[in-house]
């Protein structure tokens, strides 16, 4: 491969195109292995991002892509429908709960979150009601899009960036009590203090549930969410679960919020939709909400992505939503999540670290010092496993498939760069 044109032209996620730092180029991944152009295996420990959870080049999901491809790849949704979307939806509504009736396909995260946020706006305004912002935490991340990252932390977002681009939402105090620790009321104390002040002008609340992922890898606890249902119903203000990190079993159970037992007015889904194989996300919200928002002034949903239900990505969404039916992923889960608890600990023995934790199959290790990424990955990629840290945590959160072995493997490398100090910026 042409690295040289990777480097001088072609951008990659945050990167600079003045200094990029070193890609690994992949000839061909399957199963949890990522194969590079050089001859070596990886080990993946990122499932690329949350997203392929069955792992890559599945049989199944294969064929779905091949059928579908044979019909068609793309036709435009509007005036139009297919058999794939149909059925997709049906998949969706079945594993979500009842309360959630009606499914706006999207193309990404980030814009299933516009869409989510705009269905609460235009909820609003056809109540008559002027209610401009959001209320959210700390912490958070939702996209990367406009909407998105306004209400994606302040602290350690773009927010300083594109000020005066950016509408000011509302950010209360993220939950501090971990998933299993004994909860502590106070930690509901802001998020209530800044609704019972603002619940005038709040449109809707928007959360990530039980795991905060891109801004800090944070478990916490379900009592939060609890309360958090609670104070929306009194205030009578929408909830919207961003679910599109730990939708699908990602956390132990099919949804975060079944963790809590409570529903969101509004569900936002993506990343391991189509199993890893394409970008689709889907909002879901419920009848009432639906009904409100196209008995407004404009009698409709103001929203629609030219590849909006992309018949080649729903229908590998539905196969992916096939094997989540077969239940497989519970045992897998919950295996990994065993060997978590077994295994992680004992990092805590290295000074490097300041915090172990784990949920289903998430695992994090947050350190003192951020990692030097360069020299970490390079690290990595030698002990054969593919684990991309950032800032002060490597984390990891394989396909759902791995064997034993395989975590191994990666706990090991993990452990062995915590026993490095050159793989750490000691600048901070
Ligand atoms: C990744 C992510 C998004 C954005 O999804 P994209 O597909 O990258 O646009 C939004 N919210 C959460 C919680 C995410 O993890």
């Amino acid at each position: 491969m042409d690295l040289n044109f990777d480097r001088n032209h072609v951008w990659h996620p945050y990167t600079s195109t003045l200094e990029p730092l070193t890609c690994y180029p992949v000839s061909h991944a399957s199963g949890n292995q990522i194969h590079l152009e050089s001859g070596e295996t990886l080990i993946d420990g990122m499932s690329s991002w949350w997203a392929a959870i069955h792992g890559y080049n599945h049989p199944q999901l294969n064929q779905a892509a091949m059928k579908q491809l044979e019909q068609m790849s793309h036709v435009m949704f509007g005036g139009l429908t297919h058999q794939p979307a149909v059925n997709l939806c049906k998949k969706l509504l079945q594993l979500v709960p009842s309360s959630l009736q009606h499914v706006f396909l999207a193309d990404s995260g980030s814009v299933a979150v516009e869409v989510a946020l705009k269905m609460a706006l235009q909820y609003w305004h056809s109540r008559g009601e002027s209610r401009p912002r959001f209320l959210t935490l700390r912490h958070g991340y939702h996209g990367d899009t406009f909407a998105a990252m306004s209400v994606t932390d302040p602290e350690n977002s773009m927010h300083r960036l594109y000020k005066g681009f950016l509408p000011e939402h509302i950010f209360a105090d993220s939950p501090q009590t971990g998933f299993h620790d004994e909860w502590n009321p106070q930690d509901i104390e802001d998020f209530q203090h800044q609704i019972e002040q603002h619940h005038q002008t709040i449109a809707a609340v928007i959360l990530e549930p039980i795991v905060q992922g891109a801004g800090g890898m944070r478990i916490y606890h379900p009592r939060y969410l609890q309360e958090v249902r609670k104070l929306c119903d009194q205030y009578n203000i929408l909830l919207i679960a961003d679910e599109i990190a730990t939708g699908f079993g990602r956390t132990g159970k099919l949804f975060a919020c079944e963790h809590a037992g409570i529903e969101p007015d509004i569900l936002c889904v993506g990343k391991a939709l189509t199993g890893g194989y394409m970008t689709l996300s889907a909002t879901l919200t419920t009848r009432h909400v639906a009904e409100t928002v196209c008995a407004g002034e404009a009698h409709c949903f103001m929203h629609g992505p030219t590849f909006m239900g992309n018949p080649l990505a729903c229908a590998v969404a539905e196969a992916s939503l096939s094997l989540i039916e077969n239940g497989e992923w519970q045992t897998q889960v919950q295996q990994i999540e065993t060997f978590f608890a077994k295994n992680l600990p004992q990092l805590q023995q290295y000074e490097m670290v300041k915090e172990v934790r784990w949920i289903g199959a998430i695992g994090v290790v947050e350190t003192h010092i951020p990692v030097k990424m360069e020299q970490i990955q390079a690290h990595f990629v030698s002990q054969g496993v593919w684990i991309r840290p950032f800032g002060r945590l490597i984390y990891i959160m394989p396909p759902y498939i791995s064997a034993a072995d395989d975590l191994s493997q990666l706990v090991q490398a993990i452990e062995s760069a915590l026993q490095q100090p050159a793989l750490f910026s000691l600048a901070e």
